[in-house]
C-alpha cells in the first residue's frame, strides 16, 4: 500500500522561495569582483533569478541545456544558481584554477550553450579564445565596468541583459530528478569527470547538512562561504544558509587572512567554512597583527586534514573547529566531527583528538570499511579498507562518461580513500589510496605524520610522500615550508617524532622548501612534490641522507 502524503518535488526553487518569503529582509552582502561591497536581500534575490530565468529564454537556452560559470563567490553567481537550475537548466560551475587545457576540455565536454564571468576572468577567456567559438559570453557586471576585449568582440553585459527582462516568471513543474547544477573534479590524472546533481540531491544534501550535528545552521547565523562556489557548490552552502534564512556574507575574489578577518568582523560572521590553507592565512595573519575573533562561532573545514594544531588554535579563541571529509561526488558532505554526548564534559585534550578526525557520517550517507577482498572491517579505529559510500546525493556515474570503475562493489561508490572508522562511527582518513605509504609491508599515514610536523613551531607547511626503498619497498619523506625565520633540521625533526609514532614510521629524510604545490582545489599536490623530493635527493634507494 501507498502512502498517501502529496509528492512535493524537491526543487532548488523551493529553497529560495521559503527564503524569500519568510526572510525576505536578510542580507545577502558580497564582496564584488570589482571591489565594492554590495548589499542585497533574499526578496530581491528571487526577483533577480526570475529575471535570469527568463534571460535564459532569451539566450535560446533549451531546458537541460548546460550555462558555465567562471565567477567568485558573490550575488550574481548566487542568482545563476537559483535562475539557471530552477528553469530547468543545468548551472555548470567552472573551476579558473584549472589549467587552462581542462578548462576547455570541461567547457567542451558540458557542451556549454554560455558562459557567465567575471571581468576578472577575461584574461582567460581570451586566452581560450579559439576554443570558445559558438557559444555567448556574458560578463557579469554593468555598462560602467564593462570591459572591452578586441580579442572577444561580442561581449555581452550581464546588468543589460538583465535590464531587459520581467521580473516575473512562471517557474516549471520540473521532476525532482532532473539535473540542476555540474561540477567536474579532477584527479591528477586523465581528464576530469562531471558529476552532475539534481534538484532532489541538492535539496536533500542541503537538509541534511544544516543539521545540529552537521553544520548547524540557522536564521541567527551569518555564513561565510570561503570555499568558492566553483567547487562542488561551496559545500552545497548556497542551498543549506538559504534553507536557513541565514545572513550570507560572500568573499568575491580576496581570500586572504586580512580581507577575510574583516569581512568577519564587519558583517559579524558566525560560521564559515573553507579548507585548511585558507584557514592557515587567516591564523597567521591574526597573529602578526594581534587580533581575535568577536563573533565568529563556528568554523568548518575540509577537502585536506585539518592539523590538530590548527584545530587548537581556533578552539582555543572560542571558534569551534568542525572538521568534515567530502567529495565532489558526494556534493560533498559524508562526515562532521562534532561531538557526541559523552565528548562533551571532556577535557579540551580528549575533545581536540575526536575533532581532530574526520567526524562521524551524516544521516544520509552509508558507510563500509572493506579490505582488499571486499569483507568489512572491524569498526575499532585501528583496521582500515577502503571506504565505501551511497546515499541519495552520491554519483552513481559520471555525466558521459564510460568509466565506471568507481563501484568496486555494486551499489557502492568507492571513494579512494583509506580509512578506519571506531566504534562510535568517527572516521579517520589515512590517506588516499593512491598516496598511502607501505613500508616493510605496513602501511603509513602520510596525514598522521604531517599533522605531527605541523605542530613543531618553525613549520608553517609540511607534506609526507614515499620515496621508493629497496629494503622496505617505501619510506617516507617529509618535506616542509618552515615558517618565517625558522631554520628546521632533520635532528630538530627526529626529536619531534619521538614517542608519539612508532620508530619504523619515522621519515628518516626531511627536505624544506619555500612553497608547497597545491591543486585547484587547495589540496597538496602528492605528484609533483614526489617529483620535489625525487630531485632534492638526488637518488633513489636507500640510505639517504636529509637533504636541506
Ligand atoms: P574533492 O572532490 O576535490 O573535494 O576531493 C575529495 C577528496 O579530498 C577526498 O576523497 C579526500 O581524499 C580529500 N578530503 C576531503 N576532506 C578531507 C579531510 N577532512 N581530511 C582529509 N582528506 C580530505
Amino acid at each position: 500500500m501507498l502512502g498517501m502524503m502529496m509528492d512535493v518535488p524537491l526543487l532548488v526553487t523551493s529553497i529560495l522561495r521559503h527564503a524569500a518569503t519568510y526572510h525576505g529582509e536578510t542580507e545577502i552582502v558580497s564582496r564584488t569582483a570589482e571591489g565594492p561591497i554590495h548589499r542585497t536581500t533574499y526578496a530581491e534575490l528571487w526577483r533577480r533569478s526570475q529575471r535570469v530565468a527568463n534571460m535564459m529564454e532569451r539566450l535560446g537556452v533549451k531546458p537541460g541545456e548546460r550555462v558555465g560559470t567562471l565567477a567568485w563567490n558573490g550575488f550574481r553567481h548566487l542568482e545563476l544558481y537559483y535562475g539557471v537550475s530552477g528553469s530547468g537548466r543545468v548551472c555548470h560551475t567552472i573551476n579558473p584554477r584549472l589549467f587552462k587545457e581542462q578548462i576547455a576540455y570541461i567547457v567542451e565536454h558540458a557542451q556549454d550553450r554560455v558562459i557567465f564571468a567575471d571581468g576578472t576572468f577575461l584574461p582567460l577567456l581570451e586566452s581560450l579564445a579559439d576554443r570558445l567559438t559558438g557559444l555567448a559570453l556574458v560578463i557579469m557586471t554593468d555598462e560602467a565596468t564593462m570591459p572591452r576585449s578586441d580579442i572577444l568582440p561580442n561581449l555581452l553585459c550581464y546588468e543589460t541583459l538583465l535590464a531587459a527582462e520581467s521580473e516575473d516568471y512562471d517557474w516549471p513543474d520540473l521532476d525532482e530528478k532532473t539535473a540542476s547544477s555540474l561540477c567536474y573534479t579532477s584527479g591528477t590524472t586523465g581528464n576530469p569527470k562531471g558529476v552532475l546533481y539534481s534538484h532532489r540531491s541538492t535539496v536533500l544534501h542541503a537538509m541534511a547538512s544544516a543539521m545540529p550535528d552537521a553544520l548547524a545552521l540557522s536564521a541567527g547565523d551569518c555564513v561565510l562561504p570561503v570555499v568558492p562556489m566553483f567547487h562542488v557548490n561551496a559545500w552545497g552552502l548556497p542551498y543549506s544558509a538559504v534553507m536557513a534564512g541565514a545572513k550570507l556574507v560572500l568573499p568575491g575574489p580576496r581570500l586572504d587572512g586580512e580581507s577575510l578577518y574583516e569581512l568577519i568582523e564587519a558583517e559579524g560572521v558566525t560560521f564559515t567554512a573553507g579548507v585548511p590553507t585558507v584557514w592557515l592565512a587567516l591564523l597567521e595573519w591574526t597573529k602578526a597583527n594581534g587580533k581575535s575573533f568577536s563573533t565568529l562561532k563556528r568554523l568548518a573545514v575540509g577537502g585536506s586534514a585539518m592539523p590538530p594544531v590548527m584545530i587548537e588554535r581556533f578552539e582555543k579563541q572560542g571558534v569551534t573547529v568542525l572538521h568534515a571529509w567530502g567529495m565532489t561526488e558526494l556534493s560533498p558532505i559524508g562526515t562532521v566531527a562534532s561531538l557526541t554526548a559523552k565528548y562533551r564534559d571532556r577535557p579540551l585534550a580528549e575533545q581536540l583528538a575526536v575533532k581532530a578526525t574526520q567526524g562521524r557520517p551524516i544521516y544520509g550517507v552509508e558507510f563500509r570499511v572493506v579490505d582488499g577482498e571486499g569483507h568489512d572491517v572491524a569498526r575499532d579505529g585501528v583496521a582500515f579498507g577502503s571506504l565505501l559510500v551511497r546515499g541519495p546525493w552520491v554519483v552513481e556515474r559520471y555525466y558521459e562518461s564510460e568509466r565506471t570503475s568507481a563501484h568496486a562493489i555494486e551499489g557502492w561508490f568507492d571513494t579512494g580513500d583509506v580509512v578506519s572508522m571506531d566504534p562510535d562511527g568517527y572516521v579517520r582518513i589515512v590517506d588516499r589510496s593512491k598516496d598511502v605509504i607501505k613500508s616493510g609491508g605496513e602501511w603509513i599515514s602520510s596525514i598522521d605524520l604531517e599533522n605531527i610536523a605541523m605542530t613543531h613551531p618553525g613549520v608553517k607547511e609540511a607534506a609526507v610522500v614515499s620515496r621508493p626503498d629497496e629494503k622496505w619497498g617505501e619510506r617516507p619523506v617529509l618535506v616542509v615550508v618552515p615558517a618565517q625565520g625558522a631554520s628546521l633540521s632533520s635532528a630538530d625533526m627526529a626529536a619531534l617524532y619521538e614517542g608519539k609514532i612508532a620508530r619504523w614510521s619515522v621519515p628518516e629524510d626531511l627536505v624544506v622548501v619555500e612553497a608547497l604545490p597545491h591543486t585547484a582545489t587547495g589540496k597538496l599536490l602528492k605528484t609533483e612534490i614526489r617529483d620535489i623530493v625525487r630531485r632534492e635527493l638526488g637518488r633513489e634507494g636507500d640510505g639517504m641522507e636529509a637533504a636541506q
